[in-house]
């Protein structure tokens, strides 16, 4: 009997013999039913075999293997693999973690009605397939392929004209990557929106990128803010349409999905789309992935987890933003999506765009050294809309009241006088508003997690922004009874109470987390903004990113020089991304940006660099700096990171696993440390680095180590191996 070798979702890196009456190969990446201890649980066939490892009597029978859609594609299968043993993460908690909720359980998937409607032709593999290679007794397979060559496309309807046996033919070719399939239009072109004349730097980077578009190649599309990146990605993704492939468009906020999924079905309003995110219910996650596996998508829009669906025809892929640290997962398996993206791109030998005003330094050094191609756009797409004017505010000579400089509330006057709108950001990496005893110095502490509680105003509760816990404010100081707590620092809150006392007849709209918590509340927002009942947005990060505001002349920033007593080795990098991204807001069209950042520092070589626009200025400053102090991209890093309910067991823990460590001379080992935030949801966190200036033999020592520690008592700890670790 056939014995099924399934990946499971468990925590332990090894995977499952069953047998299976029934199984073939072509069941490898159908998903399995079967029993595991005392319950059923669902997992993916990885292989077909007839051999085993463990005593034949002991193997127990598969309860069913499902077969109500396509397996998943070995490509995709090989991905997996290759992100299992990249990440060091068990491969049936990678694969089954990649699968929409409802393909994880225990049921077959209800499917809906898929249409017969589908047209086929080769692809540039299948192109390459002798005849002679098909056996001369599969007189149908011999067939199909023989039309194909011949008459290019071949609808569902004439294919089964030829056997009904060719769908399976068929079938199985795509999944072999020989046969691309895709619906038969039906719809008929509604009105296009007419794309703009390319700006000759978007024609020269359109140009490069389409001319090569059959092979691997990694784009660093680097574009200032407003260079218009997004109509270079249209004319990509059209190429790519035209040659009825795939376009898997990654993002890294879902907010900013509704925007790009508008501008994308106004350019190609007949083209299936599907969109990927977070934010959807079970239901929609499967009809996306379903569209997309099934080829009939063929333009794919998500978030990071996009990155592991199925793509029969994918022909291209764009990470917008490729900087954004929420492409990289902060638990369980801790992925890369731009990093597996371009690992797909390799694999399906296509192009794969990553974009950015402010690349990430790995990206820009792969640039700088060749691994990648740069493509620029210095200049601003809309006519007549110049970068904004950036200038320091140095709070040293003008002091600041309850956060604002005189210059900077003399400035938003001036932008609310000429009815323009202007934006206050509160740069609040490492910054909140916390409660302060002012006579003990005391402030008010979650007792899950050693961050301070962050000041609500509004609804007079003290939050944790890590573990969610709430509280109410104590009457009195909890240390030395002192009555007179009041909050400190200012929160957007404080800031918006703050402008609504100076502005008292503006209309301000103050944006964080809390006030987009509600379903379409960012549609609502953007809506109020675009139609001009706002005058000043007070937000942090969230207005940040990719959003255009044609309106808004006046940027002012606050608190931005916390970052810079950052100890992350990347805050300076962070900072500046941010902030030119917030700048980018200002000015975008016919309106004249000026950007105000209230700083104490106004020499410091990062706002020098960002007053002048120069990031490249920056990005060189900061590599010569990681160059000496041997950081990356110069070398690559993994970090063992360790959790308990006491910082000593954790401790103890990481010192074992040092001690079992025998890394070879190019593999460095540093002691463990404690974590910077050293409590979190209830649990003390250290971790330990490990470094080395060579991929290969960091992964190497990795694999080993990563056995090793598994051998380690491990009952009261939680321990997991992050690769290329963003946070510390
Ligand atoms: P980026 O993503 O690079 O910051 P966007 O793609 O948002 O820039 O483009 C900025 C603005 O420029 C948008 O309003 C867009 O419609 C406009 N734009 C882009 N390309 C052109 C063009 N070739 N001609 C005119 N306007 C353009
Ligand atoms: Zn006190
Ligand atoms: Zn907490």
């Amino acid at each position: 009997m056939p014995i099924i070798r399934v990946a499971l979702n468990v925590p332990v890196d090894t995977v499952f013999d069953y047998l299976s009456d029934d199984a073939t190969q072509h069941d490898i990446g159908l998903r399995a039913c079967v029993p595991f201890g005392r319950k059923r649980v669902t997992g993916v066939i990885i292989a077909i075999s007839t051999k085993t490892q463990v005593p034949i009597e002991k193997l127990k029978p598969a309860h069913g293997i499902f077969r109500e859609i396509e397996p998943l594609p070995i490509v995709l299968m090989d991905l997996f693999h290759f992100c299992s043993q990249y990440y060091h993460h068990p491969l049936g908690m990678v694969i089954m973690n990649s699968l929409p909720a409802k393909l994880r359980n225990n049921k077959s998937a209800k499917l809906k009605e898929s249409s017969n409607n589908h047209q086929f032709c080769l692809s540039d593999m299948g192109k390459q397939v002798d005849l002679s290679s098909i056996p001369a007794r599969n007189r149908i397979a011999r067939r199909l392929l023989t039309e194909l060559q011949q008459t290019t496309v071949l609808t569902s309807l004439q294919a089964k004209q030829i056997s009904p046996r060719t769908i399976k033919y068929l079938q199985e070719w795509m999944r072999l990557g020989w046969v691309i399939a895709s619906p038969v239009q039906t719809v008929a072109a509604t009105k296009t929106v007419a794309p703009p004349v390319l700006t000759p730097e978007q024609e020269i980077a359109v140009n490069a990128i389409t001319t090569d578009s059959q092979q691997f190649i990694t784009w660093l599309l680097h574009g200032v803010t407003g260079s218009g990146k997004t109509e270079v990605y249209l004319r990509v993704i059209q190429s790519v349409l035209a040659q009825h492939r795939q376009a898997l468009i990654l993002i890294p906020e879902i907010s900013l999905t509704p925007q790009l999924e508008a501008v994308f079905r106004a350019r190609f309003p007949t083209i299936p789309l599907a969109n990927l995110h977070s934010g959807l219910n079970d239901t929609e996650r499967l009809s996306g992935w379903l569209q997309a596996q099934q080829g009939k998508a063929k333009i794919i829009l998500g978030t990071r987890l996009a990155v592991f669906t199925p793509l029969p025809n994918l022909g291209l892929i764009i990470v917008d933003e490729e900087q954004d640290s929420s492409f990289k997962q902060q638990d369980g398996l801790r992925y890369s999506a731009r990093d597996l993206a371009i690992f797909r791109a390799k694999q399906m030998n296509i192009p794969v765009v990553l974009g950015s005003a402010t690349p990430s330094l790995e990206s820009y050094y792969n640039a700088l050294t060749g691994r990648y191609r740069h493509v620029r756009l210095l200049s601003r797409a809309v006519q007549n809309a110049a970068l904004p004017l950036i200038q320091c505010i140095d709070t040293r000579i003008n002091k600041t009241q309850e956060g604002l400089s005189e210059p900077l509330i003399q400035a938003l006057d001036q932008c609310l006088k000429e009815q323009h709108q202007s934006l206050v950001f509160i740069n609040r990496r490492g910054y909140a508003p916390v409660l302060l005893c002012k006579s003990c110095g005391w402030t008010a502490i979650c007792q899950r997690c050693s961050s301070r509680l962050v000041v609500h105003l509004r609804d007079k509760k003290l939050c944790c922004h890590h573990c969610g816990h709430q509280e109410h404010f104590p009457r009195a100081c909890l240390q030395c009874g002192n009555q007179d707590i009041a909050p400190f620092g200012q929160g957007t809150q404080r800031i918006e109470e703050t402008l609504t006392m100076h502005f008292p007849t503006a209309r301000i709209l103050r944006i964080d987390r809390d006030s987009i918590r509600r379903k379409n509340a960012w549609q609502d927002i953007l809506q109020a903004i675009h139609t001009q009942q706002v005058d000043i947005l007070i937000g942090t990060q969230l207005l940040a990113k990719g959003h255009d505001f044609p309106n808004l002349s006046l940027v002012g920033i606050l608190h931005a020089d916390t970052s810079l007593y950052s100890t992350d080795f990347r805050a300076s990098e962070r900072l500046f991304a941010q902030l030119m991204q917030v700048a980018g807001r200002a000015g975008r069209a016919n309106v004249a940006g000026h950007v105000l950042i209230q700083t104490e520092f106004p020499d410091h070589p990062l706002y020098q660099a960002l007053q002048r626009h120069d990031y490249d200025a920056l990005a060189q400053t900061l590599l010569a700096e990681r160059k000496m102090a041997g950081f990356p991209p110069y070398v690559y890093q993994a970090l063992l990171r360790a959790e308990a309910h006491d910082i000593k067991t954790v401790l103890d823990f990481l010192s074992q696993a040092e001690n079992l460590a025998n890394p070879p001379e190019s593999v460095e080992i540093f002691d463990p440390v404690p974590a910077q935030m050293l409590r979190l949801k209830g649990l003390e966190r250290a971790h330990l680095l490990v470094q080395s200036a060579s991929r290969k033999q960091l992964q190497e020592f990795l694999a080993q180590w990563n056995i090793q520690i598994n051998t380690l008592p491990t009952h009261k700890i939680r321990w997991i191996l992050d690769v290329d670790p963003l946070e510390f």
